[in-house]
């Protein structure tokens, strides 16, 4: 790999995202939600942007931490998986950190996890000693099993990991799950998970010191935005005083909401930003509560 880039001043913000794969549409998806719009070349690797000088760089997930260390591209959307994993080997080799997650993305969710043979009458991690397992995250399993204070014998592998223990490779396996079918379908179950993933805004370790500053503080504040309301609801209503105590105890993921009289009576018209699901069953409980003309408005944009 090249030296960390001291990156030239350049006057456009070019963000990684993944080319085709799980993360790719909910990046795309998420930037544009942020006000960015691009040109598409005609090779797809390259989205010039129009709305801002912000231009995207279509590539294969695993290559973004890489591309950030080299100073090619300046933000990525990646798994925090794939990034811990390369900055665990850049730590292993002995190299500094030129990488880091700055925002958690709310999607592409999954675990890294010890999965066991279905047989095995799973103890706890001290089990594992001088075992062999089969992974494509060695640097994060290393990093485990030293926490663990647990000796075990890593064997890397470029896929298929979880077919390691039918054809002999290895005893367990460390693996990215989600559902967990392609582990019951292998005869393996998932016993303790090593890492809480999803996919995450990674930028490097030192700030930009040119216009690029500005333009990531900007696109970092819309995105915080964005972040901030997905699921949010306004929920808006009227209710009696008295009743109020109970109905906010049925609303405690709402901001304080504001309130005002209607009409100089003991009726106050209340409106709330409510960040979980607002489903018929709790429309009702509010009514019960006290609450009249419920009425669940979307929220499009948000700027704190
Ligand atoms: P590429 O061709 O870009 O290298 P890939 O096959 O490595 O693609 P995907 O399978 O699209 O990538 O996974 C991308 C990321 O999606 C993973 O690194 C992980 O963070 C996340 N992810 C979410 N759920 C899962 C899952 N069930 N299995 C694998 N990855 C998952
Ligand atoms: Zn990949």
């Amino acid at each position: 790999m090249s030296p960390p880039a001291t990156p030239a001043v350049r006057d456009r913000l070019r963000i990684a995202i993944q080319k085709s794969g799980r993360l790719s549409e909910p990046a795309r998806a998420l930037l544009a939600s942020a006000g960015l719009s691009w040109r598409e070349s005609r090779d797809r690797l390259f989205c010039y942007g129009e709305s801002l000088p912000v231009d995207l760089l279509l590539v294969r997930d695993d290559d973004i931490p890489g591309l950030i260390a080299d100073g090619v591209c300046d933000l990525g959307v990646v798994g925090r998986n794939v990034l811990l994993e390369q900055a665990g080997e850049r730590s292993e080799a002995g190299l500094p950190p030129v990488f880091r997650e700055w925002r958690a993305l709310g999607f592409g969710g999954c675990r890294l996890s010890i999965a066991v043979p279905d047989g095995w009458d799973w103890q706890g991690p001290a089990q594992l000693a001088g075992k062999r397992i089969a992974t494509t995250y060695p640097n994060q399993l290393r990093a485990w099993l030293r926490q663990q204070q647990v000796e075990a014998d890593i064997v890397v592998l470029s896929g298929s990991v979880e077919i390691a223990p039918r054809l002999g490779q290895a005893d367990a396996i460390c693996d990215l799950v989600s559902s967990g079918a392609t582990l019951a379908a292998n005869q393996l179950k998932p016993v303790l998970d090593i890492l809480q993933s999803e996919a995450v805004l990674a930028g490097p370790v030192q700030p930009f010191g040119d216009v690029r500053a500005e333009l990531a503080d900007l696109l970092l504040r819309r995105m915080d935005g964005v972040l901030r309301i997905r699921d949010s609801k306004l929920l808006l209503f009227q209710a009696p005083r008295e009743a109020l105590p109970q109905v906010l105890q049925l609303l405690p993921d709402a901001e304080p909401p504001t309130m005002c009289p209607v009409d100089g009576s003991e009726t106050l018209a209340l409106q709330a930003l409510c960040h979980g699901a607002m489903t018929w069953q709790r429309l009702e409980d509010l009514k019960r509560a006290g609450a009249r003309g419920l009425m669940v408005l979307p929220v499009e944009r948000m700027l704190a």
